[in-house]
């Protein structure tokens, strides 16, 4: 009885994961990754997490869900598409010449474009770049709301994701603090932080409620 559950389970499992798959669609619409984005990535790593590498890659534990502050989404995507930092950003331009950046930008009626490989090197959340996996979703929390169809295209992205590598944390922005003293978070400088209040404690437990079968570890 006991084994005939499990495997009851397991189909239903299977079942859920591959109708998720073939029902997302991701465009691909790549920010411009070239030998600056490159060497700016790697300086970034050694100064703030003091690591050395060959390639500005990253092995992703995490998945972390923003949102753009930015009502379109040709805006959002201008924002992160060259590779250096604009001049308005004082309040991050110590930490580093890189642009921000993110592998996903999910439009306001749910269509996912995909902006980096999964694996690359990208800047949108501090002390957890080098192995978080970031999703920026166009919209604020004011005048243009995150979405239904944005949730349920985030919901199926990061299962997607999680097919693939071994996600252990889903967290919005605003919660990254919370890893200030966990082993993941790097950042040599206990001083530099930014306040964050995207997506929201709203956004993130609606996506949670969806992410039951993932197994994720609880936020520290
Ligand atoms: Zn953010």
């Amino acid at each position: 009885m006991i084994k005939k559950l499990l495997v009851t389970g397991l189909a239903v499992a299977v079942t859920l994961s591959v109708s998720a798959a073939a029902e997302l669609t991701i465009v691909q619409k790549p920010i411009i990754y070239d030998e600056t984005r490159e060497k700016l990535s790697l300086e970034y790593l050694k100064a703030r997490y003091n690591i050395e590498q060959e390639k500005a890659h990253i092995v992703p534990k995490m998945v972390v869900v923003h949102w753009t502050a930015i009502p379109t989404l040709e805006r959002s995507f201008n924002a992160f598409k060259r590779p250096t930092l604009p001049g308005f950003r004082t309040e991050i331009a110590s930490a580093g010449a890189l642009n921000v950046s993110a592998h996903y930008l999910i439009d306001q009626d749910g269509t996912v474009y995909q902006l980096l490989p999964n694996t690359a090197f990208a800047r949108h959340v501090i002390g957890l770049n080098h192995t978080a996996i970031g999703i920026e979703n166009v919209g604020d929390g004011n005048d243009n709301p995150l979405t239904e169809a944005q949730l349920q295209a985030n919901i199926d992205l990061i299962k997607k994701l999680a097919a693939e590598f071994d996600i252990e944390y889903v967290i919005g922005h605003h919660e990254y603090t919370l890893f200030e003293n966990h082993p993941l978070f790097l950042e040599v400088n206990k001083n530099y932080r930014t306040t964050k209040s995207d997506p929201g404690d709203a956004f993130m437990a609606k996506i949670r409620l969806q992410l039951g079968e993932l197994n994720l570890k609880a936020l520290p």
